[in-house]
């Protein structure tokens, strides 16, 4: 079976996390997400995390130079041999472009570009209720996943809080950015044949319905 290369567009808080890791665990793919990564990197303090924090704390983009790197070394790994799931790369016309070269240069193909397409106000109900304890990084939602008690972890008892990106004025300021720099992505996919859209005001099972058929309908065509 061939390999399979999928990146997954949508706005912040589509829901690209949730189904990325279903799909890594139902088919084995590396999940390469730029988000995590880079949170990881500033918790750990190391030197990525530290330039990459204060553009976040903004809601800007990372620059390309620091994210291309990090992908680079993510796709040569061997645990995405058998294929990797980006969520969160490209964000920018450059970054898809520096995609096609690397992949290019490992002798690769892009499968797929998974568009999760959710209206812009369901997008902001979702991103501002979410709420993470600091201790175990526990996610919930005070609609969709409420805490027995609000601001405990139901885990590890340790405070809920609001992300610093997920921060209004940063939400805003992130839909900005994926409106004028990751939008544009969906005609760069579009034209080359390979962008399939989802529809992702629908539950998560459901979402994940869709992308399994359109997966399987990729396989069929191989
Ligand atoms: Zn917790």
């Amino acid at each position: 079976m061939q390999e399979l290369n999928l990146v997954l567009l949508g706005a912040p808080g589509a829901g690209k996390g949730t189904q990325a890791e279903r799909l890594s665990e139902d088919f084995a793919l590396r999940y390469i997400a730029t988000g995590n990564m880079l949170r990881a990197a500033v918790r750990e303090e190391t030197e990525l995390g530290r330039e990459a924090k204060a553009y976040m704390d903004r809601g800007d983009l990372v620059p390309d130079d620091l994210i291309i790197a990090m992908i680079k070394e993510a796709l040569e790994a061997p645990d995405a041999d058998r294929g990797f799931i980006l969520d969160g790369f490209p964000r920018t016309e450059a970054q898809a472009e520096a995609l096609d070269d690397e992949l290019k240069h490992l002798g690769r193909l892009l499968s797929s570009t998974l568009l999760i397409d959710v209206p812009e106000e369901e997008v902001v109900r979702r991103l501002s209720g979410r709420r993470v304890c600091v201790k175990g990084h526990h996610n919930f939602h005070v609609d969709f996943d409420p805490p027995k008690h609000p601001d405990r972890c139901d885990l590890d008892g340790s405070r809920l809080i609001v992300r610093d990106d997920d921060k209004p004025e940063v939400v805003q300021r992130r839909l900005a950015q994926y409106r004028e720099k990751t939008a544009p992505l969906i005609d760069y996919y579009e034209k080359r044949g390979i962008l399939r859209r989802v529809d992702g005001s629908r539950s998560a099972d459901e979402v994940n319905d869709q992308i399994r058929a359109l997966i399987a309908a990729l396989r069929f065509e191989e």
